[in-house]
C-alpha cells in the first residue's frame, strides 16, 4: 500500500470516529435542548391534565415531577397514535405516555423504542382467536388499548387493575428481551434476581397458592409479570405486606419504590405544618 492511500485509509477512519464519539453526542445534545425549548411551552398543560388524572404523579418531589413531564412529552413525540372508532382528544396521547413514564421513571431506558404505533380503541375489543373481549393488548405490530378501560384503570379504584401499566409492562420485557431493541441494562441485570424471586412464587401459584395477584397471573409467566406491576403502584401497602420479597425485588428491578416516594412526600408535608404551627 502505498503512503498515500494509508493516509486516506487513517483520515477515514478517524473521520468516522470523530463522527461518532464526538459529533453524534453534541447533535443529540442539541436536539434534546430545541426539545426541552419546544416543550417549556406546553409544559403547564401537561402538568395539569397529569396532576388531575395520575395519582402517581403527587407522590413524586418537584425534581422528579419535572422529569416526568419532559419524559412524557418525548415519549409522546416518539410515537404515531391510531385512533380507532374514538373521537381523539389531546388528552389521550398524553396520558397514555405518561403511564409508560411512570413504570420506567427510576430506568435510564424509557422510549419503548420498536414500538412505533400506539393503537386507541373505543371499547374492549375481540383479537384473533380468543373467545374473551381485550382490554388491550401488545404485538409486534403495536401496543393497544380500549380507552374506556385505559381511564377506568388511572383512577384510583379498589380492584387494582390498570391497563395502562399492564400492557407498557409487557413492552418493556419485550424490547428489553424479545426485540432487544431498547435495552435497559440495570433492567436487564436486575430481571434475573427479580425472577429468582418471582418464578417459585409464580410456581406456587400455578399450583393453588393463592395470593393477592389473583388467578390471572398463573396464566403463563408474561401475565404474572404484567399484573405484579399494576399491583406493585396500584396496591402497594397490601403487595408489600403480603409478599414482601416479590416487592422488594420489583422495588429493585424498576429502581423506584411507590410506598417510599409517599412517605417522602408525607415527610415535607409535616415539616410545612410544623412551620406553620410555630409561626402563629
Ligand atoms: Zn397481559
Amino acid at each position: 500500500m502505498e503512503a498515500l492511500e494509508v493516509l486516506i485509509v487513517c483520515l477515514i477512519v478517524s473521520s468516522a470516529v470523530l463522527v461518532i464519539y464526538v459529533l453524534q453526542p453534541l447533535v443529540e445534545k442539541f436536539l434534546l435542548a430545541r426539545k426541552r425549548k419546544a416543550f417549556g411551552a406546553q409544559e403547564d398543560f401537561y402538568r395539569e391534565l397529569i396532576a388531575k388524572h395520575i395519582p402517581y404523579f403527587h407522590r413524586l418531589d418537584e425534581e422528579q415531577q419535572a422529569k416526568f413531564l419532559f419524559r412524557t412529552f418525548l415519549f409522546q413525540k416518539a410515537k404515531k397514535f391510531h385512533y380507532v372508532g374514538v373521537r381523539q382528544s389531546p388528552e389521550m396521547p398524553i396520558l397514555i405516555s405518561a403511564v409508560a413514564t411512570q413504570l420506567t421513571l427510576g430506568l435510564e431506558k424509557f422510549s419503548l423504542n420498536y414500538f412505533r404505533d400506539i393503537f386507541v380503541l373505543e371499547h374492549d375489543y375481540h383479537y384473533g382467536y380468543y373467545s374473551l373481549p381485550f382490554m388491550g393488548h401488545v404485538d409486534s405490530s403495536g401496543i393497544y388499548f380500549s380507552w374506556n378501560d385505559f381511564m377506568q384503570g388511572i383512577k384510583n379504584n379498589p380492584d387494582s387493575s390498570n391497563v395502562g401499566l399492564h400492557e407498557m409492562a409487557h413492552a418493556l420485557a419485550y424490547v428489553n428481551f424479545v426485540t432487544k431493541t431498547d435495552e435497559d441494562k440495570h433492567f436487564k441485570k436486575e430481571f434475573k434476581n427479580f425472577s429468582k424471586v418471582a418464578r417459585p412464587i409464580y410456581q406456587e401459584m400455578q399450583k393453588g397458592r393463592k395470593t393477592l395477584l389473583g388467578e390471572y397471573a398463573c396464566t403463563n409467566y408474561h401475565e404474572f409479570w404484567a399484573v405484579s406491576v399494576e399491583m406493585f403502584f396500584e396496591n402497594s401497602v397490601r403487595f408489600k405486606h403480603e409478599l414482601p420479597q416479590l416487592y422488594a425485588a420489583m422495588a429493585n428491578l424498576l429502581n423506584q419504590d411507590p410506598i417510599e416516594q409517599i412517605k417522602y412526600k408525607r415527610n415535607i408535608i409535616y415539616r410545612q405544618i410544623r412551620t406553620t404551627h410555630v409561626v402563629h
